[in-house]
């Protein structure tokens, strides 16, 4: 216990989503150019997330945190071990120096990192912490909707609670919730359990949003079974798709207040995931070709616009680089279409030609597949330097400076705009176009890379949102992609499986 009467919680975590399927390895500067704090910087770079929501519950009780360690990476590829090490000893250093002195840990993490020899990252994490502050601490965690969630991290852990939102606005609520039930446990108030119920299913993210379709449903259900007495909250899980480790699968978490409390806590998680499983086929994505999608774009009036076309395939919110020429390839084997068409894409090598040619400049330009040449294939158009953009902007989603490099816009065919950036960024609201000159609301097509959370930014004025069959790293006709150590049976790779989990029944 501490010295004061004060309450005081180490805070320490590291986010990160792995994409099993993309290029390259992740390292350090994925973490440096986005979030890497330690000690006091953890709270300087709070802003709107799940650490702010923390903030708040502790103030209003009066508990003192003690802020260690905290990452955003971002989604990418497989991390080195060495990046996960240098991550994890800083977080395990703290708790050495103040194991003792603290009462309790929050541990805000996304749940979905991986290194080469750590499928599992955030549940190593999680039990070496375990070791070091023994059984009576209680530790609390928050994840992402799109954690994978293991027995492993459940076993350290004495509560966990996930975003209800998809596009993810709960952010600070989530937070709020976690150390909520942490400060009861600290306070003597309640007494939490964990309990986890894997589901053998996966799904692709074009279900998720949490504003239309199945996810509302699940997230009402969550909302019923926290009013039952005895429960202190339900977590619903549904990881992103593309991280390639044995417990792949969707999780449900109730948080059980004491002993007496556990049977119904796991009658509550296997409701809820007999529930889901039997809305499986509800998930799956309604992809259209770009025949079809772009036809309809070129059969629409002047008025019917914008048309907000999904290339999720290269979404680098999923750990693609943005690099994918599909849709301009076949836009270009297309008569040319009524514009402004907006378009995202990954190039070095081109946004550097465009800074030396300058705005007004025409040019013969060869771009895409700068990064995952497996998947695309670079074309050759003729282009005009339109726009010249340089330095980070402000996102909405996630809610925080955004660092693309530099950025060129450049017309193609009259009607094509295409947004060339150094870097590959994370393009869920409009902030990246809009910081580029580029006005989606103006636009007749825009093309976002983006499964599911651009919805949220997109739907209040989309004239239709439509979701495009194009190939990628973060396809989501899951059984396309080269899954090799998940554990099966699994659904929808065994479209047979007849059971949620062994021993529950059909
Ligand atoms: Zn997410």
């Amino acid at each position: 216990m501490s010295g004061t009467n004060r309450p005081r919680v180490l805070v320490a975590g590291m986010q990160y989503e792995v994409n099993s399927f993309t290029a390259g390895t992740g390292t350090l500067e994925i973490f440096r150019k986005r979030r890497l704090a330690e000690g006091d910087e953890v709270f300087a770079t709070s802003h709107g997330d799940e650490v702010a929501g923390a903030r708040k519950v502790a103030a209003r009780r009066g508990v003192d945190l003690v802020p260690i360690f905290l990452t955003f990476g971002g989604a990418g590829p497989l991390l080195d071990d060495e990046v996960y090490h240098y991550c994890r000893d800083r977080i395990l250093a703290g708790v050495r120096r103040e194991a003792g002195r603290i009462d309790g840990i929050y541990l805000p993490l996304h749940g979905a990192m991986a290194a080469k020899t750590y499928p599992d990252a955030e549940g190593d994490l999680v039990t070496r912490i375990r070791e070091i502050v023994g059984p009576k601490v209680p530790i609390v965690a928050t994840f992402d909707m799109h954690a994978n969630f293991t027995d492993e991290m459940a076993r350290g852990l004495d509560g966990a609670v996930g975003f209800k939102t998809c596009p993810h606005v709960d952010y600070p609520e989530t937070g709020e919730a976690g150390m909520e039930i942490l400060c009861k446990a600290m306070a003597g108030e309640a007494k939490p359990r964990l309990i986890h119920r894997k589901v053998r299913m996966m799904t692709s993210a074009e279900g998720h949003d949490t504003n239309t379709g199945p996810m509302t449903e699940v997230i009402a259900l969550l909302r019923e079974v926290e009013m039952t007495p005895g429960v202190l909250s339900a977590t619903v899980i549904a990881p992103q798709p593309w991280m390639d480790v044995p417990e792949l699968g969707w999780s449900v978490l109730v948080v059980a207040d004491g002993h007496a409390s556990v049977a119904e806590g796991q009658r509550q998680a296997d409701r809820v995931g007999r529930h889901v499983w039997g809305m499986r086929e509800r998930f799956r994505s309604n992809r259209i070709s770009l025949e079809e999608a772009f036809d309809a774009v070129a059969a629409s009036s002047a008025d019917q616009k914008p048309f907000v076309l999904s290339d999720a395939s290269d979404a680098p919110s999923a750990g693609s680089f943005g690099d994918s020429t599909v849709v301009l390839k076949h836009l270009l084997a297309r008569p040319p279409l009524a514009g402004p068409l907006l378009l995202t894409l990954t190039d070095p090598a081109a946004t550097d030609a465009c800074h030396k040619a300058g705005v007004g400049a025409a040019l013969s330009l060869t771009i895409g597949a700068a990064f995952q040449p497996i998947y695309y294939e670079p074309v050759t158009v003729e282009a005009r330097v339109i726009g010249l953009y340089d330095g980070p902007y402000m996102s909405e989603l996630p809610p925080m400076n955004l660092d693309a490099g530099r950025r060129a816009v450049i017309e193609i065919q009259g009607f094509i705009r295409v947004l060339l950036s150094e870097k590959p960024v994370i393009t869920l609201d409009l902030k990246g176009y809009e910081a580029s000159g580029l006005y989606p609301r103006e636009a007749k097509t825009v093309i976002v890379k983006s499964a599911g959370q651009f919805r949220g930014f997109y739907t209040p004025f989309a004239h239709r949102i439509v979701e495009l069959e194009t190939p990628g790293p973060v396809d989501s006709i899951l059984p396309r992609l080269p899954f090799r150590n998940i554990t099966r049976p699994l659904w929808p790779f065994d479209p047979d499986l007849a059971e949620p989990w062994e021993g529950a029944g059909p």
